[in-house]
């Protein structure tokens, strides 16, 4: 973020003229303006383009900051995401939430929200959206904790910066790192319990770090070697 605006280039592949605004040159930005300008977060007051990232559901955009929001267009639709998000995950011993639902080449879990047609969803995203909400426009989820594309726990997630994502791509998981504004909501408490999965204690994420960061997962186990509890909810 923040390159010096004389240093940067058109984003268009093969042009390589100056950029004059949203990192096209003048040529490129008004083709862009023409076809999506008008693409703006649907959210009141939000003047977010299209162009940072989100999502377009059933003709409407939401911006990163205001994606969740889809998930929860009325009560129901929030109550069925979080069931069929809940129901597809298996914990283990590590804290992973694993998605498993279909997953695209890449190995991130997918899920289609209640509402969203046919457009999916990273279902860390979804997870995240449920339990934390939004984040700024222009940042992306790292795996930090874990580096497990189908693990979709908030406490393993935080939104960085495309390059820092990249750059922690070299660092590989960080056991003993926990999300503490995840750790701090008390949505993610409460479905944690209603689905049986593992959180650290209350207000105490440290408590994790001595006991879950010892002995990381061999990515290679199968997911049938993982203990699920049996969900206390009925389908
Ligand atoms: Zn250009
Ligand atoms: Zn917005
Ligand atoms: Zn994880």
């Amino acid at each position: 973020m923040g390159r010096p605006k004389t240093l940067s280039k058109c984003k268009i592949k093969g042009c390589g003229k100056d950029a004059a605004s949203r990192d096209r040159c003048w040529t490129h930005y008004k083709q862009w303006d023409r076809a999506y300008g008008h693409l703006r977060c649907h959210w009141p007051g939000c003047r977010t383009h299209q162009d940072d990232g989100g999502r377009r559901m059933n003709g409407v955009f939401l911006c990163r900051r205001h994606e969740h929001e889809h998930l929860r267009i009325t009560q129901q639709a929030l109550a069925l995401n979080l069931e069929r998000l809940g129901h597809g995950l298996t914990a283990d011993a590590n804290g992973c939430w694993l998605w498993h639902g279909p997953a695209n080449d890449g190995g991130y879990g997918l899920f289609v929200p209640e509402g969203a047609n046919t457009a999916k969803w990273y279902a860390h995203r979804v997870a995240w959206g449920l339990l934390i909400g939004g984040h700024r426009p222009g940042l992306e989820l790292d795996h930090r904790t874990c580096k497990r594309r189908n693990c979709v726990n908030p406490l393993h997630l935080e939104p960085v910066t495309t390059s820092t994502n990249q750059r922690r791509k070299r660092i590989g998981p960080e056991w003993a790192w926990i999300n503490p504004d995840a750790a701090a909501s008390p949505n993610i408490h409460e479905f944690a319990e209603r689905h049986g999965l593992p959180m650290p204690d209350h207000g105490a994420p440290t408590t994790i770090r001595k006991t879950r960061c010892t002995t990381p997962p061999k990515l290679s186990a199968k997911p049938e070697s993982l203990t699920r509890p049996t969900p206390t909810i009925a389908a």
